[in-house]
């Protein structure tokens, strides 16, 4: 068995970035824009010098506003031309992913590799840089309670703090990489107790092993949490939560409400994405600060104008200041945000955003030994995605109680999709517990939202809603 290479770490990208992470954080209108301004002219110069994509795409670009959006179709079709690192090609990225166990092992030397489906359904994968990782751990590191000041870090991470993980831990994803590097890279006697369990395994299984491991701090998907949350109300789940980490899907205010009733703990919510991992922190008032001196988000509207503070947008445009290997200018990530116009009582300067982020329902089903048994949205999509190796699809529980999935097309590829679709929801519905459902295949193809014109994957229209 070969020994894993240390995970990425660059004390000369982490010293700075901590400091004017903290010193932003003092003066973010101030200090925070004089760093964001800094950050942004480097990223434009070196981009059109050394990406060979954003070069032809951008000539004679000067500001941000020069480039055209850019989607994670094109970025992944010329996957080769994107990264300023000519080592960094599609061919050995897609290695490194099959390669990767998870572990959080640094590639070519300097960097972290992760993938993404995302709501888009397209899948991606990302480079992160030793530059870009600093960035994140000091934002986690000193944002992480909405603190003004650097906290103290084994505050956050402490000795004897048991860390449960709920989430997709089959690949190496954000949230479980970076969890591994944090597990690797913090020494011994402060290394957390981070135990990771799939969102794959049946909801009882996770709520006994949760049980068991009684952790301090429970970091999940809002509607693991919720999920979980009916156990514990019923008595059958006995945990006692320093703290609920949520985050990766919407989280209503009833459903933050339910969760703090339920569990007794702080919750805290955060927005992040595997573009940029740490897009926002929660406050102490449960609003959502804009890491501003790291990341730049432009709501625009379906035609990629502005939209003025107060409106949400159609989507959002993400430029990413921290990540010089593989840059992102102008991304569109496809997430609605609105801007609001006034001051947090908390007395952050940070920008208050609000989003509207994926909102895929779990779905309540008739177990086979009576009951119910609830599959979790995440835990569908990984199955088609990963079993059935199909993106595009959109899954309706119907009011009549049937299940239908809606691909993109019924030709002979739609047919042979639904057939690798259907035997994997069947599996997943057998190892869940639940009982056979007969799949319906949907007459139409995936419909957006009309609301929001996003694509829900997973949606309930049972009457038991
Ligand atoms: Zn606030």
């Amino acid at each position: 068995m070969t020994p894993h290479p240390a995970p990425p770490f660059d004390l000369w990208s982490w010293l700075p970035a901590w400091q004017e992470t903290w010193l932003a954080g003092l003066d973010p209108q101030g200090i925070g824009q004089r760093l964001r301004q800094q950050r942004l002219s480097r990223l434009i110069e070196q981009t059109l010098r050394e990406s060979p994509l954003y070069a032809r795409r951008a000539v004679g670009a000067c500001h941000l506003a020069d480039f055209q959006p850019i989607g994670k179709a094109e970025l992944m079709a010329h996957f080769d031309d994107w990264a300023t690192d000519r080592r960094i090609t599609r061919h050995a990225a897609e290695a490194a992913v099959r390669a990767a166990d998870g572990v959080a092992d640094a590639w070519l030397g300097d960097y972290l590799v992760w993938t993404s489906s995302g709501t888009s359904g397209e899948p991606g994968i990302f480079v992160q840089d030793g530059p870009s990782l600093a960035a994140f751990d000091a934002i986690e590191g000193q944002r992480l309670l909405g603190a003004r000041s650097a906290p103290s870090v084994s505050a956050l991470w402490g000795m004897a703090r048991r860390f449960a993980y709920v989430g997709a831990i089959g690949g190496p994803y954000a949230g479980h990489v970076s969890l591994q590097r944090l597990r690797r890279l913090v020494p011994a006697p402060w290394t957390p107790q981070i135990t990771m369990i799939s969102i794959l395994e049946p909801l009882q299984q996770v709520a006994e092993r949760l049980q068991a491991l009684q952790p301090d701090v429970l970091i999940t998907y809002p509607s693991c949490a919720v999920a979980l949350a009916e156990w514990q109300a019923q008595g059958a789940l006995q945990l006692t939560l320093d703290q609920l980490w949520v985050g990766g899907e919407q989280l209503s205010a009833t459903h933050r409400q339910r969760l703090r009733d339920v569990f007794g703990c702080g919750v805290r919510n955060s927005y992040g994405a595997s573009e940029f991992y740490s897009i926002a922190f929660e406050c102490s008032h449960g609003r959502l600060h804009l890491n501003d001196d790291w990341v730049v988000l432009e709501p625009v509207d379906a035609q990629g104008r502005p939209m003025p503070p107060g409106e949400f947008s159609h989507t959002t445009l993400l430029t990413n200041l921290a990540n010089r290997a593989q840059p992102l200018l102008r991304y569109e990530l496809h997430d609605r945000v609105r801007f609001t116009a006034e001051r947090c009582g908390c007395g952050q300067a940070f920008p208050v955003i609000e989003v509207q982020g994926r909102s895929d329902d779990a779905l309540v089903l008739p177990a086979a030994r009576g009951g119910t048994v609830t599959l979790l949205p995440l835990m569908v999509e990984s199955v088609i995605e990963e079993e059935a190796q199909v993106t595009q699809f959109q899954l309706l529980h119907r009011a009549d109680g049937r299940l239908e999935l809606r691909l993109p097309g019924r030709g002979a590829d739609g047919q042979a999709a639904f057939a690798r679709c259907r035997q994997a929801l069947q599996s997943c519905l057998d190892r869940q517990g639940a009982a056979p459902q007969r799949l319906l295949h949907g007459a139409q193809p995936p419909q957006r939202d009309p609301g929001s014109g996003k694509l829900r994957r997973v949606i309930d229209l049972s009457p038991a809603r």
